[in-house]
């Protein structure tokens, strides 16, 4: 194993870059890149960052009332989140928390570029944590380039098994936590060390294990630059006002390796090694560039070591670059239309979440026949009323009738009417009144469900009540 990991390693002398600079080269997508690592400020950010998949890891154990907090159960066609339970009847609200996050994306890349990718984005979280393990078991670039080409012997061998191995354990977890939101997690674990899962369970552990395994471990810096649709769209979303790492050319140029040279750029080609994706910063905004600052944590020790200001690469817009005047973010037309959308669906989403009922209703008229006329010549409409009860317990309800003065309302045939928990619950009601109370062929009529037992609930619903002509 490597003794001591390159990030760790004080920076070396100008010469010694130089001879290090044949190392490194602009990514083509013909070879795995091998990126040098270097502490450094935006380094250090990065795995902040990443330590926030901690909660993704995490988050299937925490309990709420005794079972998963945050469950999507696919079976019984519902979402858990805490003490929420949302129905395929609500999935309205999901769809606004969909539509708030893609908006999110939009505004922050608007604002700062592909700052998700750089810092957040699972593709490069785990490829950073995969190649980490690599340079703890296989050493720095060149030691793993070198290891690469040689042939296969013991060393080589345990080395590679080591590293494929750690990977493996990761990809494992990374499968069994994604298939734990969608089954309790502590019963996954048991079904799945007792062979007991249901056969989908398999799949999409296996589906994660290789995706994991390949995306992060084999493929890793491919997928930003072929497989991401994020990369290819992102130039429609950045302007010349978006903050994004930038190489200030004026500064630089004319670059060389001459100290005396006119531009700061020594031409080291570190930003080049450095950089995960292989993406030379000089040469502009490209979509390999995910925005991650490494590439600034090396320039910046190099500035330091030539006795040059850092900021050569610097976060900054074009407009900045090139000395142009830059709005203030709040003050950009698409940043305050993406604010727009983003306050309407979170008034949406808070709208949802404040309203949403433990009980469901709706009310279908029965047109064979459309009303009974009845021996004591009372007039009756059969209904077909279908509950949903959200709650978790036995829901006795009631059921009446507004709108039509003295209606009597026989719901169920006469029996109590409970609904059970998380159920969709059908039921017959007869509605029966005078034919003077009647206001026509059709009379407005409003039925009214409330909850009998403790939990609060009342339910409104309108329908007609369908009467003879004369
Ligand atoms: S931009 Fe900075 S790191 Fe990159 S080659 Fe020039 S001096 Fe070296
Ligand atoms: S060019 Fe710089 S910011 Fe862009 S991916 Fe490479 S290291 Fe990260």
């Amino acid at each position: 194993m490597s003794e001591k990991s390159e990030q760790d390693k004080p920076l070396e002398s100008i010469e010694a870059l130089y001879a290090d600079a044949a190392n490194w080269h602009v990514n083509t997508g013909g070879e795995t890149i091998h990126a040098k690592r270097m502490d450094g400020r935006f380094r250090r950010i990065k795995w902040l960052t990443a330590a926030s998949w901690i909660f993704y890891l995490l988050a299937p154990y925490l309990r709420w009332n005794g079972q998963q907090a945050i469950l999507f159960d696919v079976p019984h066609r519902q979402f858990h989140l805490f003490a929420l339970t949302i129905w395929p009847q609500d999935i309205w609200l999901l769809s606004l928390v969909l539509i708030f996050f893609a908006i999110t994306l939009f505004a922050v890349t608007a604002v700062a570029g592909r700052i998700w990718c750089g810092y957040f984005c699972f593709q490069t979280v785990w490829t950073d944590i995969f190649t980490w393990i690599e340079e703890k078991i296989e050493g720095n670039p060149q030691q793993r380039r070198k290891l690469d080409a040689a042939p296969w012997d013991a060393r080589k061998l345990g080395l590679k098994l080591a590293k494929h191995t750690l990977w493996l354990v990761i990809a494992v977890v990374t499968g069994v936590t994604f298939s734990g939101y969608f089954y309790d997690i502590f019963q996954l674990w048991h079904d799945y060390l007792t062979l007991q899962v249901p056969l989908i369970a398999w799949v999409v552990m296996a589906a994660f294990i290789f995706g994991t395994y390949v995306f992060a471990g084999l493929m890793r810096e491919q997928v930003c630059f072929w497989l991401c649709p994020y990369a290819r769209i992102q130039s429609v979303m950045v302007d010349r006002n978006s903050v994004i790492p930038t190489y200030d050319f004026r500064r630089g140029e004319p670059r060389g390796r001459a100290r005396s040279g006119a531009g700061d750029c020594v031409d080291c080609q570190l930003c080049i090694g450095v950089c995960p994706t292989g993406v030379d910063i000089r040469n502009g905004l490209q979509e390999g560039c995910i925005n991650c600052g490494l590439c600034l944590d090396a320039c910046d020790s190099v500035m330091v070591k030539v006795g040059k200001p850092p900021g050569l690469i610097r976060y900054a817009s074009e407009n900045e670059i090139l000395g142009q005047p830059t709005p203030p973010f709040f003050k950009r037309p698409r940043v305050l239309v993406y604010g727009f959308i983003l306050l309407l669906a979170a008034g949406g989403i808070l709208y949802g979440l404040t309203h949403i009922q433990p009980l469901q209703l709706t009310v279908l008229h029965e047109r064979q026949p459309l009303f009974i006329r009845m021996s004591d010549g009372s007039i009756a409409n059969k209904y077909t009323l279908t509950a949903v009860n959200k709650t978790g317990g036995n829901l006795p309800v009631q059921i009446r009738v507004e709108g039509l003065e003295g209606a009597t309302v026989e719901a169920n045939d006469g029996a109590p009417v409970v609904l059970t928990p998380e159920m969709v619950m059908p039921f017959r009601v007869l509605v029966r009144t005078r034919p003077e109370q009647l206001k026509g062929v059709d009379t407005p009529i409003r039925f009214v469900l409330e909850s009998a037992g403790e939990t609060q609930a009342r339910l409104e619903y309108e329908s007609v009540f369908v009467g003879p002509a004369n």
